[in-house]
């Protein structure tokens, strides 16, 4: 997508080889703009689907969900961080190790929110590792609902996310995929 490409270039730092930061547009000051566009794209992509519901991972994925539900006409499942298991029957749980933070956490879903009728499109601001898409992935299957598929707004295809995800069957549609990361250099994938 190349507003966001665009937008990576002229406003991403990149950390190290690893981390690349957009704190500026994505993840702390967010672009409503953007947001808007991004979530119009992820909703064209995955129409025509029957997907009932859009989840996201709190809490940077929240806005590009929301704008995507929107466009989609569906409710936004935020699946919540818990720091440790907590005892409760209502609600889904599931641990997922945090790419940035090298911490684990519980992601939560309450079984109020999610049935067996449910088709979930998973929204997030990355993808590296896939754990925690996997973890969405695993922790919406426990409600036997489907999944639709997963959209990204930066995928890092230099690490393993995207086969991990692939591999099982999972539709994932990237709007930026990136290359290649070092200090002062972002570089995309060529189509
Ligand atoms: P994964 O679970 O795929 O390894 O990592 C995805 C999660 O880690 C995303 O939800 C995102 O919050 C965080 N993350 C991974 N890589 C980056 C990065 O380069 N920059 C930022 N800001 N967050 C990242």
């Amino acid at each position: 997508m190349k507003i966001l490409e665009d937008m990576i270039l002229e406003r991403g730092i990149a950390v190290n080889e690893d981390i690349l930061k957009v704190d500026s547009f994505v993840n702390h000051q967010v672009d409503p703009e953007l947001m808007k566009n991004i979530g119009d794209e992820f909703a064209e992509h995955f129409k025509g689907q029957g997907i009932t519901k859009v989840a996201t991972i709190e809490s940077s994925g929240i806005a590009p969900a929301l704008m995507t539900a929107l466009a989609l006409n569906v409710p936004m499942l935020i699946l919540k961080k818990q720091p440790s298991k907590i005892l409760n029957q209502d609600l889904y749980q599931t641990v997922v190790t945090s790419y940035t933070k090298g911490t684990s956490y519980e992601l939560t879903l309450s079984k109020n929110f999610i049935s067996e009728n449910d088709h979930v499109l998973i929204i997030d601001d990355f993808l590296a590792n896939g754990e925690a898409a996997t973890g969405a992935i695993r922790l919406i299957r426990k409600a036997h609902a489907t999944i639709a598929g997963v959209g990204i707004l930066i995928e890092k295809s230099f690490q393993p996310g995207y086969e991990k995800l692939t591999e099982q069957g999972i539709d994932v549609y990237s709007l930026a995929r990136i290359a290649k990361l070092g200090e002062g250099v972002i570089e995309f994938v060529k189509d």
